[in-house]
């Protein structure tokens, strides 16, 4: 049984399409007849700076948005992630705000440095709470420094066998919030742009295409501009089948310095603490505190659901010339400012953040293959 097949018999498909949210991208249009210049890559191992790996927190039935009481404390969960915390950052940090709205309280704790963490108490400022942020490291020594960085919400989010109706419902406010909220961010100093998003494929995908090519269950229409098939006279790959979408990317090092740099000024205090134990909450002096810990919240939480799925880049000296996105071949390409970041894959259960040479020159080959199948 293939994977829609699957999701029709259990009823996953048709509760996602009520609430809105349909579980595969609606089949490309075939595009208008502009031609899409593509620069090249400039692909070798030594134009290579920098290698991470990164640990998405992934959770099968998704983000943990949710409100507990800890003794004398109320404590609000916002982490696990997967592949989408930056793009749902905003959204879930809304619903974590209501939530502690709901409390009453004024004094806010927030744990976690990383962008849902600086997201959230952003969001907790502009209503005149005051946040003081607790957290064991500062980026870029975290996992939001060591990610893609591109609007893709649905992006190892959860297994959609696995979600609730009640995350979807959470899935789509969040999505549709953080999506209104980018659009401010953009043209801000960098921080986010829009970009051009090229998805290329040796053969045509037969049956309905796949949202994207990282592991994307959720699909919202009326956000982003549907991708578009491009005829062969309209790019320079030599592939069989070319998608196009215009898509959104965040210059990671300085949205994050961006981020913490509004909440200081805003009043926000960043202190350098590590939660080991639950005690250690109690003892905080705010009665109200917000967990954006990421993978971070498994040990304190015991949640044995949380898992890593790990994630390695590498990154090339930027090219100016080269602005765009492209998956090929299972890798990825994406132009930031501050690189051109390759990578593509997905570990899961690995904690090792060690870079293996291996999978960079898997990246370098393939994507040298689709440069190399051009036309100049
Ligand atoms: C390779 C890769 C590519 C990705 N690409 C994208 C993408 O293109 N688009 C997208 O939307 N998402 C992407 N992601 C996912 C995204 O990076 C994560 O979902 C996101 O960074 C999670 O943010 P966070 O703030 O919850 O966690 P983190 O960035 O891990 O921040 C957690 C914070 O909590 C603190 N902390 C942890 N434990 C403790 C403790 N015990 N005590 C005190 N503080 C603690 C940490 O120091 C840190 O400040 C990618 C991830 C990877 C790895």
């Amino acid at each position: 049984m293939n994977r829609r097949n699957f999701l029709a018999a259990t009823g996953v498909a048709s509760l996602a399409v009520a609430s809105g949210v349909t579980s595969c991208a609606p089949r490309p249009r075939l595009a208008t007849t502009r031609t899409y210049s593509v620069p090249k890559l400039k692909l070798s191992l030594d134009r290579i700076v920098k290698e991470t790996v990164g640990l998405r927190p992934f959770r099968a039935s998704g983000p943990r948005i949710a409100r507990e009481e800890l003794g004398s404390k109320t404590l609000v969960h916002n982490y696990g992630h997967g592949g989408s915390g930056w793009s749902l950052s905003w959204g879930t940090g809304n619903l974590a705000r209501e939530m502690v709205l709901a409390t009453g309280e004024r004094k806010v704790a927030v744990l976690g440095c990383g962008t849902v963490g600086l997201a959230t108490a952003r969001l907790l400022q502009e209503r005149g709470l005051e946040v003081t942020i607790y957290t064991k490291d500062l980026p870029p020594n975290i996992t939001s420094s060591v990610a893609t960085g591109t609007w893709s919400p649905a992006s190892r989010v959860c297994d959609p066998t696995k979600a609730t109706p009640e995350f979807r419902q959470q899935w789509e406010q969040a999505t549709r919030f953080s999506f209104r909220t980018f659009q401010f961010l953009l043209g801000m100093n960098d921080i986010a742009a829009w970009v051009d998003e090229y998805n290329v494929y040796k053969t045509r995908p037969t049956g309905q295409p796949d949202i994207g090519q990282g592991g994307e269950v959720y699909h919202l229409d009326g956000l982003l501009p549907e991708r578009q098939e491009l005829s062969a006279k309209q790019h320079p790959f030599g592939a069989a089948y070319v998608t196009w979408r215009s898509n959104m990317m965040f210059n990671i090092p300085s949205y994050l310095h961006h981020q913490m740099s509004t909440f200081v000024m805003l009043g926000g205090r960043i202190l350098i603490r590590e939660i080991k134990k639950l005690e250690d909450i109690d003892a905080l002096p705010e009665r109200c505190v917000v967990n954006c810990m990421g993978l971070g919240a498994k040990a304190v939480f015991n949640d044995e659901e949380l898992t890593p799925v790990s994630g390695q880049l590498a990154c090339l000296i930027p090219q100016p010339e080269v602005t765009y996105k492209l998956n090929a071949q299972g890798a990825s390409v994406i132009a930031r400012k501050d690189g051109i970041y390759l990578g593509g894959n997905g570990l899961v259960g690995n904690w090792d953040t060690t870079p293996k040479r291996e999978y960079t020159e898997q990246f370098v080959e393939r994507i040298q293959q689709v440069m190399n199948e051009m036309t100049d």
